[in-house]
């Protein structure tokens, strides 16, 4: 499948990983939209919010878990943080591989996706 992620979980595209497990991968954003912006995705590819059924949700479940993880990991646990997946068109999705992005560091527009 001509996955940009699922390249990216096989090694083929480089990625700054942040954490990995057997079913999980985070790694940086290329383009951060604040000091601190994780993408993390499930080793299966899922297309998106769309696709997350009764089949498939532990893994999505266990992101929840990665997200908290890393924010005591990245230490914004105090300071707040965000975790948004972009779903479909209107939402912005530009990669069809289900990712929760992570962001904090700074202050956030109340409004941004
Ligand atoms: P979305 O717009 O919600 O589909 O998010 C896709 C995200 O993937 C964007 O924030 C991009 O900056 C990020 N992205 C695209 N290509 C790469 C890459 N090669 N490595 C890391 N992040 C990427
Ligand atoms: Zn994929």
């Amino acid at each position: 499948m001509d996955c940009l992620f699922c390249k990216i979980i096989a090694g083929e595209i480089p990625s700054t990983k942040v954490y990995e497990d057997e079913t999980v991968y985070a790694f940086k954003d290329i383009s951060p939209m604040a000091k601190v912006h994780v993408l993390i995705i499930p080793k299966q590819h899922i297309d998106s919010m769309n696709d997350i059924n009764s089949e498939n949700s532990a893994v999505v479940a266990h992101i929840f878990e990665v997200a908290a993880e890393l924010a005591k990991k990245l230490e914004i646990d105090k300071t707040g943080y965000r975790v948004v997946s972009n779903c479909g068109k209107d939402a912005g999705q530009t990669v069809f591989h289900l990712h929760f992005h992570l962001l904090g560091g700074e202050e956030m527009n109340p409004r941004m996706a």
